[in-house]
């Protein structure tokens, strides 16, 4: 049957621009719907606003640590219209760049909400189009816990673009958006509050890095409220009273909730077309992406794999291979290096020590140290760094680090846990003096 497009993509996100575009590429006609701004969450409301507001929160720190080098400076304030409109103006041009892309490759691009109206067949606006293939790639949406005053509370949607940049905040939620945004808020003088309902931050990371990644973020300033949940939030005179669970009251000026994300499928027509989720709203898919419909296929954070912008990148680029190229490489889901972007940072890949100790017999290497640039600044933060191995192989089984530049640390030695590297390999590898890094190669 002739149709339009030999894939039509929902969604221009991280996920949904690398299909479409490495499927043009390599000679599909393509198609992509786009709801609001090219680029998705990463671009426009995630990854990269999120990382510029982390530099703001880092020079800051950075002009404080001075002092200790004899450069001393009084510590700036935040002029929050500057960083909000040079940070806009930064998406724009990332904007420009997808859309050029996109088109660039031959995508044709649809400005609007897509539904699925059947089998092959997707409308945006009054226009009904054809594909042999549907490919949804409609990313996530904040969750906000049902609470009295939730019509108060902010989510990292809104936090990119206050009218104010707030004196005091509360944040609340202790994944990877709550503590980056603890951190930054702290970081550019807020004075600031992370409120989380168990005791530690950072489920599913290795305990030892929750528990020493949670007393740097003290140190560093931010108060904790643990096994504490928002009971209610009320308007009062020059901002918010925030009651806790456990009984504490506090005034703010913006309660932020990071308490995870939910599949973004609202009025995508999934029932039209048998396309199945589970019990948290994810589309079920199987090992080559594709839903419970035939000729419909889902990626990124819909199906939430890994809520992570290089997974869904990854996930777009097997399929683009597997339909239209030589054939797509599996996504290694194994070893996923990735970083909190808190202060400190966090890097990480591979297990856990306690997921480790479930099948394997554990040597584990550790360091705590203080960082070389916060001796002469007084700066009392410290990193932490962590190797284990299996007994015996010597395998690398995970990488983990708490401390200045652990983002950036981390990927080099996710290259090398992909490549299954030994505890040999690293005690062979000569250091890079004198750096933080150099401590994953001398561990003994
Ligand atoms: P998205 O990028 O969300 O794209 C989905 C797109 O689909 C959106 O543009 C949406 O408008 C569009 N859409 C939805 N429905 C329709 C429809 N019916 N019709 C047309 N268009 C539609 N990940 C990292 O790896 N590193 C980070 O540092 C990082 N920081 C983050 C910080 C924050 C605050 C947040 C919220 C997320 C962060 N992430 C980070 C996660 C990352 O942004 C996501 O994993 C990634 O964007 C997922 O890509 P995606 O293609 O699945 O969806
Ligand atoms: P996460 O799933 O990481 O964390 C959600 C947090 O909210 C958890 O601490 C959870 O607690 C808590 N929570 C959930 N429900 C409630 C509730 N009803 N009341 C109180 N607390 C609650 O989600 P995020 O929103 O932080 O981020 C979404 C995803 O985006 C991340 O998982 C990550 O994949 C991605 N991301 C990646 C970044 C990076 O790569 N640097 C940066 C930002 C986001 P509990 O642990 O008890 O369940």
């Amino acid at each position: 049957m002739s149709m339009d497009y030999d894939l039509f993509v929902i969604g221009a996100g991280s996920g949904g621009v690398r299909a479409a575009r490495m499927s043009a590429q390599m000679g599909a006609r393509v198609a992509v719907a786009e709801v609001s701004d090219l680029g998705g969450t990463c671009v426009n409301l995630g990854c990269v606003p999120k990382k510029l507001f982390v530099y703001a929160a880092q020079f800051r720190r950075g002009f404080r640590d001075a002092a200790g080098f004899g450069l001393a400076v009084t510590a700036p304030e935040l002029d929050w219209s500057t960083l909000r409109g040079n940070k806009d103006r930064e998406i724009s041009r990332l904007n420009d760049i997808y859309g050029n892309l996109l088109t660039g490759a031959g995508c044709t691009l649809y400005r609007g909400h897509a539904e699925i109206t059947g089998p092959n067949r997707v409308r945006v606006g009054n226009e009904e189009i054809t594909a042999h293939r549907i490919l949804i790639a409609t990313g996530g949406w904040p969750f906000v816990p049902e609470v009295p005053g939730k019509e108060h509370i902010i989510t990292s949607n809104e936090v990119f673009h206050l009218e104010q940049w707030p004196e005091r905040a509360v944040v609340v939620g202790g994944g990877y958006i709550a503590v980056e945004f603890a951190g930054i808020f702290n970081g550019t003088g807020v004075d600031t509050t992370l409120i989380h309902r168990r005791d530690l931050v950072l489920r599913g990371f290795d305990q030892d890095v929750r528990r020493f990644a949670q007393q740097q973020f003290q140190e560093d300033g931010v108060t904790l409220e643990l096994d504490a949940e928002l009971a209610s939030v009320e308007a009062i005179a020059g901002g918010y009273r925030v009651t806790l669970t456990n009984g504490k009251v506090l005034d703010t000026d913006l309660v932020l909730c990071a308490t995870g994300r939910q599949p973004n499928t609202r009025n995508l027509g999934l029932e039209a077309v048998d396309v199945r989720t589970d019990d948290r709203g994810a589309i079920i898919v199987d090992d080559e992406y594709q839903t419970t419909a035939e000729g419909i296929y889902a990626i990124g954070d819909v199906v939430g794999r890994a809520e992570l912008t290089p997974v869904a990148l990854a996930e777009g680029m097997f399929l683009a291979q597997q339909w239209f190229g030589e054939g797509g490489r599996p996504v290694r889901y194994d070893a996923i290096p990735t970083a909190v972007f808190s202060e400190p940072n966090i890097g990480t890949v591979g297990l856990t020590e306690e997921e480790a100790r479930r099948n394997y017999a554990v040597t584990v290497y550790e360091s705590e140290f203080r960082p070389m640039q916060n001796t002469l600044s007084g700066n009392p933060l410290r990193a932490y760094m962590k190797l284990i191995v299996e007994t015996g192989s010597e395998q690398v089984l995970g990488a983990h680090m708490v401390g200045p530049d652990a983002g950036e640390i981390m990927q080099g030695f996710g290259v090398a846990y992909a490549m299954g590297a030994t505890k040999a390999d690293f005690d062979q590898t000569i250091g890079i003096h004198p750096t933080s890094a150099e401590e994953f190669v001398t561990m003994r």
